[in-house]
């Protein structure tokens, strides 16, 4: 068990308005400040060993101060990857052109990409994405960067599965992920539901993709576990995530999340705290997880979501997480451009 990598959540700043993002703009979008990050990576560097950087958001290539965020990479001696929609990779592209170190450094380029055809994906990520997207995967081939697409599951896109495996593989992605829907607190949840079997079903036609193609074929954390005792990577301390406000927190996947009650997920401001002493309380936060499942099992029965380690993880922590009556938890309050935030979750959806 090691600190493999961290993970910056660089901005809430974005272009486009997936129906399924769990990120909240709120009136005033933020920025991970530089001075923080600088900060954690000089501790992570000496106290860790870590090499490896992820750039996250929101869409990173809109932090205002992006250039001394890749040059402070360069400075700690890291290896990066961004997760990137797409609209903005000239500007990426030439932020490398004038850096090389930065370029030499980079380890993949990950393009969200949620369809394996213009239609499915942009009626999900709005107007214009997909060709974003076959753009940069354009000029990643041109210009010799490794690329991994990546693609979020859920009602509207599932049947793509082996369609957007065998389009990754065409285009020559260095990796194809597909990953499991949190729930977004958003009226979007209802037409986004699908139940634990057809979580299941999608698993299943993945890791046959998988055995099908040379591709490494991946599913990030989220999918059923039969061991309802999973521990996850956060959960091992093999990533550290930092969120936008600077503060340790378990992981990406609660990041500008709602919660009922003040977050209990985040350890501290790494502004004010050092990095070694945020780990300290985050180990705490983790322990008290994982002693609250072992209780939960003892107190029987547990149903066919609790199978799914992320899902049990957001409803502990008081989060949006799926049920079998379709979205439980608080639902996200804040008005968003196209309106995502602004309706109450409908429940129940039963298929
Ligand atoms: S999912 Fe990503 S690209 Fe889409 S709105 Fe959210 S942050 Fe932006
Ligand atoms: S949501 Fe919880 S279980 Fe899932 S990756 Fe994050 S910390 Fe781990």
């Amino acid at each position: 068990m090691a600190v493999n990598w961290i993970a910056f959540h660089l901005t809430d700043r974005c272009q486009l308005d997936c129906q399924h993002c769990l990120r909240d703009p709120g009136q005033k979008p933020k920025d991970l400040s530089l001075a923080t990050i600088r900060k954690v990576l000089a501790e992570a560097k000496r106290l860790y060993r870590t090499r490896q950087v992820a750039l996250t958001g929101g869409e990173p290539t809109l932090h205002p101060e992006l250039e001394g965020v890749l040059d402070a990479i360069v400075e700690h001696d890291f290896t990066w990857h961004i997760v990137t929609n797409g609209r903005r990779f000239e500007q990426l592209l030439g932020l490398l052109r004038d850096g090389p170190a930065r370029r030499e450094r980079l380890t993949a380029v990950n393009l969200s990409l949620d369809g394996a055809d213009e239609t499915t994906h942009d009626g999900i990520r709005g107007k214009g994405s997909f060709r974003d997207v076959m753009k940069a995967v354009t000029l990643c081939t041109a210009h010799g960067l490794p690329f991994t697409l990546q693609m979020v599951l859920h009602a509207r896109n599932v049947h793509q599965i082996e369609a957007f495996g065998l389009m990754a593989a065409q285009l020559g992605a260095a990796r194809a992920s597909l990953s499991m829907l949190q729930t977004t607190g958003t009226h979007h949840d209802e037409a986004l539901y699908l139940p634990p079997h057809a979580w299941q079903d999608a698993q299943h036609r993945i890791e046959r993709l998988s055995a099908a193609l040379t591709m490494p074929v991946t599913m990030p954390e989220g999918f059923y576990r039969e061991q309802i005792f999973h521990v996850c990577e956060a959960m091992k301390s093999e990533s550290l995530h930092v969120d936008v406000e600077g503060r340790l927190n378990l992981c990406c996947q609660h990041a500008g999340v709602p919660s009922e009650g003040p977050p209990r997920d985040v350890a501290a401001d790494l502004a004010t705290t050092s990095l070694l002493e945020a780990h300290g309380r985050l180990l705490g936060i983790i322990h008290e997880t994982q002693a609250a499942k072992l209780a939960a099992m003892a107190r029987g029965p547990l149903g066919a979501w609790d199978h799914f380690p992320c899902n049990w993880c957001m409803k502990h922590f008081d989060k949006p997480h799926w049920t079998d009556e379709g979205a439980g938890g608080p639902s996200a309050q804040r008005e968003r451009w196209r309106g995502a935030w602004a309706k109450k979750v409908t429940l129940p959806v039963v298929r």
